[in-house]
C-alpha cells in the first residue's frame, strides 16, 4: 500500500520566541522522530507541500482575513492574534504550507496516485473560521482542502471526521450549509471554543451534514468505541462519502495537559483502525490523516507512528505511555440515543 507523506522543515519554524506555548516546534519534532526512530519515514512515499494559492484560500476564507494575515507577514515582530494565537512573520507562509500539504494529500489520494495520506504539518486548523484565526489555528487546513475536493476534484460527498478533543469549529463554519461536506466531530464539552452542541446540525442545504458528539469529561476507549458504532459507522454509511479527511487530534488522550478526556493510545489505535476500515467499505480506501493538535509530545509522536503502521498495513503498535489511571467513565447511552434520534440513525 502507498502512503502518501506531507511534511515540511518549516513547520519547526512557527515559534513563539521567549514564551512557552503549548503549540510548539517540539510538537513536529516528536512526529518526526517517531516516524525515523521506527524506520517508516523511507517506506512512506514524500510528497513535497507546495503553498495554498490565495485562490484556494478564497475558497474558504474572506478576503479581508487573508490581507489580514498578509499584514501581519509585513510586520517585523511577533503579534498575538488572541490571547492563545500567535503569528511571526513567517507564519502566515508556514501555514499556507500546511494547507497546501492538506490539498496535495487529497489531490493525490483521489487521483490515485497514492492510497492513503498522512499529513504531519502545523499549525493545526480546525478552529480557524472563514474571517478569523484562534485556537492556535490560522488556516483551517482540512476545511481548504475538502472544499478542494468538491470544487476542484469534483468529489459531491466528503467526510470529514475530527477526533481532535476540542469542537472543530472553523471546519463546521466552512461547511454548515453545504452537502457536499459531512462533518463528524467528537470532542470534550463543556469546553473551549464552547461550540459543538447536538442542536448544531447545519443550516439551509446543510441540514443534517454537521453531526456534534459533545462528550463529558473522562471519557475513555469503550466510550469513543460506542460513539464510532453507534454514531459514526451509522452516518458514514448513509452518507456514502467518496473520500475520508481526519481531523487527526491527539490531545484526547489521557496524558494530554491541556484536556480531560482518557484515550489511551490503543484506543486512539483502535479509532485509526476503524476508519481505515470505513473508508475500505464505502471509498475504495480513500482516506487522508491530517495532524491537528495533541500537546503531550509522546502521545503525539506516538500517535502519528501507529497511524503510519496501520496506513502501511503494519501490526506495530506502540504505546510507551500505557494505560490511563483509574477513573471512572461516563455513562453515554442517554447521549448516544438523543444523538442517534436526532439524526435518525437508528
Ligand atoms: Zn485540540
Amino acid at each position: 500500500m502507498s502512503v502518501g507523506y506531507l511534511t515540511h522543515p518549516s513547520f519547526s519554524k512557527h515559534a513563539m520566541p521567549g514564551y512557552n506555548h503549548p503549540e510548539s516546534p517540539e510538537r513536529i519534532k516528536a512526529v518526526w522522530n517517531a516516524l525515523d526512530h521506527a524506520q517508516l519515514t523511507p517506506r512512506l512515499t514524500a510528497i513535497e507541500p507546495v503553498e495554498a494559492t490565495r485562490e484556494i484560500l478564497r475558497a474558504v476564507h474572506t478576503e479581508t482575513f487573508i490581507r489580514l494575515l498578509e499584514r501581519l507577514e509585513a510586520e517585523n515582530r511577533p503579534v498575538l492574534i488572541d490571547q492563545d494565537t500567535y503569528a511571526l512573520p513567517r507564519s502566515f507562509q508556514i501555514a499556507r504550507l500546511a494547507a497546501g500539504a492538506c490539498v496535495r494529500g487529497v489531490e493525490a489520494v483521489v487521483r490515485g496516485d497514492v492510497h492513503t495520506a498522512l499529513a504531519a504539518i502545523r499549525p493545526p486548523g480546525h478552529h480557524a473560521t472563514p474571517n478569523n484565526a484562534m485556537g492556535f489555528c490560522l488556516l483551517s487546513n482540512v476545511a481548504i482542502a475538502a472544499r478542494y475536493a468538491t470544487q476542484q476534484l469534483g468529489l459531491e460527498r466528503v467526510l470529514i471526521l475530527d477526533y481532535d478533543v476540542h469542537h472543530g469549529n472553523g471546519t463546521q463554519d466552512a461547511f454548515y450549509d453545504d452537502p457536499r461536506v459531512l462533518f463528524i466531530s467528537t470532542h470534550q464539552s463543556p469546553f473551549y471554543p464552547m461550540t459543538g452542541h447536538l442542536e448544531e446540525t447545519g443550516t439551509g442545504a446543510g441540514v443534517g451534514a454537521t453531526l456534534n458528539v459533545p462528550l463529558p469529561n473522562n471519557t475513555g476507549d469503550s466510550g469513543y468505541q460506542q460513539v464510532f458504532e453507534q454514531i459514526v459507522w451509522p452516518a458514514a454509511r448513509r452518507y456514502q462519502p467518496q473520500l475520508i479527511i481526519v481531523s487527526a487530534g491527539f490531545d484526547a488522550h489521557w496524558a494530554d495537559p491541556l484536556a480531560q478526556m482518557r484515550l489511551t493510545l490503543a484506543g486512539y489505535d483502535q479509532l485509526a483502525r476503524s476508519v481505515l476500515n470505513m473508508a475500505n467499505e464505502l471509498c475504495g480506501g480513500r482516506v487522508v490523516f491530517v495532524m491537528e493538535g495533541g500537546y503531550n509530545v509522546t502521545a503525539l509522536g506516538s500517535g502519528m507512528r501507529n497511524i503510519a503502521h496501520r496506513l502501511l498495513g503494519d501490526d506495530d503498535f506502540d504505546d510507551p505511555l500505557g494505560d490511563a489511571p483509574p477513573s471512572h467513565e461516563p455513562d453515554l447511552s442517554a447521549l448516544v440515543a438523543q444523538i442517534v434520534q436526532l439524526h435518525r440513525l437508528g
